[in-house]
């Protein structure tokens, strides 16, 4: 017998199963000396396998990680309410109690119970008790009645195997199927036994076997013999090739046959994605385990008022999570989604400019990501999510900008603005990670300042809101003429010079654009200068009096 157990890194299949299997000896053992985990590649000492009720820390784990998605929380969170309720006489409560029982006689409910009946030391009987909970009338006899029920809810066998029924038909069948108590045959067997028989007692006699066979495992290149190799049909969408194979070209023979701890591994796939909303996630930063895990670990946070379902929302979550951590240590990942609605995984791939690209505006998004939220007149809007989004879309950001400019001009929202320099500033940062440095913007946004000023000071400062209006127009119609025009009459009017950095972008429409924008940024109050001697504001200051200025916007804002 080998001391230590293999599992390598392989396809985002395999690479889920290993993140659930690191959570499954979370759970058993974290001693570190039973495992080690090194560049591709996890080390499990045999004999901790070998002595470990895997089955019970597996459906530990499963419930730890799924319990809160399972109908049967909210059924004991639920009987819990109905206990404490005063009146019992009431037509809905009534109606609640029906709704109980009826929740609580779902077809796997009852299989299951009837499955572990013989194994509880009570003599009270769960659906006998919901019988009779319907027909009491006296308050003090309903609410003993349910306390009973509620012991046997809470009943140690009892509350697993109905969590497992919920975690098994709706999170493990997405993954997998067809084996073990998803096996039709086996519905009228205890789970848990039927688990034990059919993994890991498999595993274990694998393990324990000097000769292992002469086949190959398609997966991690073990050897097999004919009676430990097991198809891998078992599995939802293993492999394309898989339905083909299976046709009389192959003599209906799939030849992809795996080896018992394959077949352990990929039972714990469910432990590796994350489930959000009504999609499982799983990262697949496949450079190296130790990346994997990285990007894998916590879970991602879900707002629940929030239209969970979105696609895009679920995109953004990524990001979010991708921004929150050190991201310049990953290459390209993979972000692997299986929607339960569509029932199939999809495929996206963050590339490297867009990691990049993150780490570059991180300190950006994050501020974005403190004040996110602006309302308009449909009510709210996530500015730092639509940011992300024309992010990963390698979207330019001035139509955005464009609208929130727009909308600021109409509200005394002060922070718009400061959404608006941020947003500014991460498309420059793109710029820039393409060498098209300018700091010119910087000088403009100051002569956009001072024109402000001078308005004011002429006693014109109602006239800024219509003029910003004029030039934000020609700028999304990205007519550089008009522009022009409105610039070269507000200096005249203000017996001003036409801002030279201007004049410069005459033939170019993206420099026209980002100079353009500057300028009406530092109109709008966008611009900040430390004292009255400083000549010159580098890009660092600019950025510095930015989130200083936006931290005590986003402040009074609070
Ligand atoms: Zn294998």
């Amino acid at each position: 017998m080998k001391e230590w157990t293999l599992f390598r890194m392989n396809d985002f299949l395999g690479n889920a199963g290993i993140i659930g299997l690191l959570k499954l000896l979370n759970k058993i053992d974290s001693k570190a000396e039973n495992y080690k985990i090194e560049d591709m590649q996890v080390e499990v000492r045999t004999k901790l396998l070998l002595e470990t009720d895997l089955t019970g820390a597996y459906f530990d784990t499963l419930i730890d990680e799924y319990e809160e998605e399972c109908i049967y929380n909210r059924i004991l969170k639920k009987i819990i309410l109905l206990i404490q309720e005063e009146n019992k006489q009431d037509k809905n409560y009534q109606k609640e109690l029906k709704a109980l029982k009826k929740d609580l006689e779902s077809n796997r409910y009852k299989t299951g119970y009837e499955t572990i009946k013989d194994k509880l030391d009570t003599s009270n009987d769960l659906y006998e008790e919901l019988k009779r909970l319907l027909v009491l009338k006296e308050s003090d006899e309903i609410t003993e009645c349910l306390l009973q029920i509620n012991t046997l809810l809470n009943h140690k066998i009892i509350k697993e195997t109905f969590y497992m029924k919920d975690i098994a038909y709706f999170i493990i069948n997405n993954f997998w199927e067809s084996k073990s108590f998803l096996n039709r045959n086996n519905t009228k067997k205890d789970m848990k036994e039927v688990h034990r028989a059919e993994i890991e007692e498999v595993l274990k006699q694998y393990l324990k076997a000097e000769d292992k066979g002469k086949n190959i495992c398609v997966e991690c290149g073990d050897e097999i013999s004919g009676k430990s190799s097991i198809s891998s049909s078992f599995i939802n969408d293993f492999s394309e090739d898989f339905a083909r194979k299976n046709s009389n070209y192959w003599n209906f023979k799939p030849n992809c046959f795996f080896c018992p701890k394959c077949l352990f591994l990929y039972t714990l796939i469910p432990l590796g994605f994350t489930k959000m909303g009504q999609n499982f996630l799983f990262i697949n930063a496949n450079d190296s385990l130790e990346n994997l895990i990285f990007m894998n670990s916590g879970k991602l946070e879900v707002d629940e008022q929030k239209d969970n379902n979105n696609y895009h929302y679920l995109y953004n979550q990524v990001l979010q999570t991708l921004n929150e951590k050190n991201i310049g240590r990953v290459s390209n990942i993979q972000v692997i989604t299986r929607s339960i609605e569509e029932n199939e995984y999809r495929f996206d791939i963050i590339n490297n400019y867009i990691l990049t690209l993150l780490g570059e505006c991180k300190k950006e998004l994050q501020q974005l990501s403190k004040y996110s939220y602006i309302k308009d007149t449909e009510g709210y809007r996530n500015i730092y999510e639509e940011v992300l989004l024309h992010l990963l879309y390698n979207q330019e950001l001035y139509r955005l900008l464009n609208e929130l400019l727009c909308f600021g001009l109409n509200t005394k929202n002060e922070y718009v603005i400061h959404s608006c320099k941020l947003i500014y500033q991460i498309e420059e940062r793109k710029k820039n990670m393409i060498n098209k440095t300018n700091k010119n913007y910087y000088r403009v946004a100051r002569d956009g300042n001072e024109y402000r000023k001078s308005m004011e000071i002429n006693g014109k400062d109602d006239a800024t809101v219509g003029i910003s209006y004029k030039m934000l127009n020609a700028l999304k119609c990205q007519d550089c003429n008009q522009f022009l025009d409105i610039v070269i009459r507000l200096s005249n009017s203000l017996k001003r010079n036409v801002p030279k950095g201007l004049i410069a972008t005459l033939n170019d429409i993206e420099e026209f654009k980002r100079i353009g924008y500057a300028f009406v940024l530092g109109f709008r109050g966008g611009y900040y200068t430390k004292d009255e001697n400083e000549q010159e504001l580098d890009g660092q200051l600019l950025e510095e009096k930015m989130n200083q200025e936006f931290k005590e916007g986003g402040e009074e804002n609070e």
